[in-house]
């Protein structure tokens, strides 16, 4: 059997007749730079994250860095940020001009450790940068607490978490402003690049848009330096298609992963701790095993299509000057397995995936 790590091609085919409409108008309507689609999408998106305001633009790499400049992060400035995540989020710290400062992650929970963070604090230090890493909410109430002590601004990477929530309150409404990516493989995807800033501070919302959009406000006022960073009508088109399908998408993430729990809970690997009321939207499913190149080797010669996020952890990547040891980022790099846990997944791919694991660890190993 085959099982391969995503299939965007079984999910385009389940919702084939809403995006080909989405495609055609489009296309008929010929707006292919913002206009109704982009409105409409940002709307049903600001709604969405719990946020009044959506400044939509190209991915959620540029999102992380209108954000931040739109905060008024630059030169001089410190920036918190997990040691332990992909690789934007650091690295649009340092394209403002400032310094990320990592973070090390917490050994159950993989996202940032709330407990690793004053240490690291000194008069530069501005704002932190958690990230609901593989779908699982960061500890928003102590990192909101501890960032008020300190005065922080808090800005949400919420690229790999749609829809995650820690007591019904959703990811990204905690901090100042939050980041979303729309990369075709999250868990709200478009056919292409695409990423949005959600806040409900007015003012700041008009700053990221600003920034954004050339820095002009109606056209040719021109009022500051912006950067061209723009979601294309078409792809606000597929997204406001897919959007309703999201929960219930998510839904079906949440049923492999239980099956993934359940199953796999009797054999030595670690899995991600969840705390109570925090709701995981599993954009990834991670182990951990010593074993790890074993059995990523043995699950592809079963068929079965595994990755691997993240092989470096950020405080390993020597071109940040920060760059030093985390023990728990760089322990994980090396015990760190993703495994299918997409909405398409069969019943049969499922068992298959569980019995292949069960199997490598009780004869293999
Ligand atoms: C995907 C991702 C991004 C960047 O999004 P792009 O749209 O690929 O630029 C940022 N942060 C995290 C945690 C991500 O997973």
């Amino acid at each position: 059997m085959e099982v391969p790590f995503v299939d965007l091609a079984a999910q385009y085919r389940a919702i084939k007749k809403q995006i080909d409409k989405a495609i055609e108008q489009t296309l008929s309507s010929t707006t292919f730079i913002g206009g109704e689609p982009v409105e409409r999408f940002e709307k049903e998106f600001a709604a969405f994250s719990g946020h009044k305001y959506c400044v939509s633009c190209a991915n959620g790499t540029d999102a992380l860095e209108i954000a931040l400049e739109a905060l008024g992060i630059g030169p001089g400035d410190e920036v918190l940020v997990p040691a332990y995540t992909w690789v934007s989020t650091a690295s649009a710290v340092s394209r403002v001009g400032a310094r990320p400062v990592f973070v090390d992650v917490h050994p159950q929970y993989y996202t940032l450790d709330v407990q690793q963070i004053e240490p690291l604090l000194n008069k530069k230090t501005r704002a932190i940068i958690p990230v609901h890493l593989y779908g699982l909410p960061a500890d928003m109430p102590a990192i909101m607490a501890l960032a008020q002590k300190h005065n922080l601004l808090v800005i949400e990477d919420c690229a790999q978490a749609h829809g995650a929530d820690i007591a019904r309150q959703k990811t990204g409404t905690f901090g100042h402003i939050a980041t979303y990516s729309f990369y075709p493989g999250k868990n709200l995807g478009a056919y292409g690049d695409a990423g949005a800033v959600v806040t409900s501070d007015k003012a700041l919302a008009d700053k990221c848009r600003l920034i954004a959009r050339l820095g002009q406000r109606g056209k040719h006022n021109h009022l500051q330096i912006g950067r061209n960073s723009r979601l294309d009508s078409l792809q606000a088109a597929i997204l406001s298609a897919k959007l309703p399908f999201l929960e219930e998408w998510t839904a079906r993430r949440r049923w492999v992963a239980r099956q993934y729990n359940l199953q796999l809970a009797d054999l030595p690997i670690d899995r991600q701790q969840i705390p109570n009321d925090f709701k995981h939207v599993y954009h990834v499913y991670v182990i951990q095993t010593a074993e790890r190149d074993r059995l990523q080797a043995y699950l592809a010669e079963a068929g079965i299509r595994t990755q691997i996020h993240y092989p470096k952890p950020l405080n390993r990547m020597t071109f940040f000057d920060t760059a030093g040891p985390r023990p728990v980022a760089d322990k994980m790099a090396g015990r760190i397995l993703s495994l299918p846990v997409y909405p398409e997944l069969t019943k049969e791919q499922v068992a298959y995936v569980i019995d292949r694991i069960k199997h490598f660890f009780t004869y293999v190993v």
